[in-house]
């Protein structure tokens, strides 16, 4: 019987690890919404400088189809985000509007639409802290209004 107590409260130590390690990896999520008025819902987005890695969602928070508002979410250096999105153009619907070897996109999501969502997992570790990149839609048109800025927080 001491050997069972002992066992139960080592599961239930394993447990609360678990859980502590569960609640700590939330802070390396984010999530962005957009919309049928070409906008995302955040100009800016933070990584906490202890995510070894992130996991973004992105929201389709409109009604018209991918076609039509198609939105993805794609991530690279602040000096080439608008070639990227301009290259895009090229590639129509049927490639989400993205070069995806270009290895200068850092992480990418499908392109949706409304009311679905998708997200994407990245590395943090190939981003410098207090570096600032650029996010945006490369949808036709959408980057002009659908972009914003991402940096990964310095340590305090
Ligand atoms: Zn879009």
């Amino acid at each position: 019987m001491a050997f069972t107590s002992r066992f139960t409260r080592l599961v239930l130590l394993v447990f609360s690890f678990l859980a502590a390690t569960a609640v700590q990896a939330q802070a390396c999520e984010l999530t962005i919404n957009g919309d049928d008025m070409i906008k995302f819902d955040k100009s800016t987005l933070t990584i906490a400088p202890d995510c070894e890695s992130v996991t973004l969602t992105l929201n389709h928070t409109g009604m018209l189809p991918k076609d039509q508002m198609g939105h993805n979410w794609v991530l690279s250096g602040s000096d080439n985000w608008q070639t990227i999105a301009t290259e895009g153009l090229t590639e129509g619907v049927e490639n989400d509007y993205l070069n995806e070897d270009d290895e200068r996109i850092i992480a990418y999501t499908d392109l949706i639409g409304g009311g679905e969502s998708t997200s994407v997992t990245f590395d943090v570790g190939q981003l410098n802290a207090g570096e600032e990149y650029t996010f945006f839609c490369s949808f036709p048109g959408h980057w002009a209004t659908m972009n914003g800025t991402l940096v990964v927080a310095a340590d305090s």
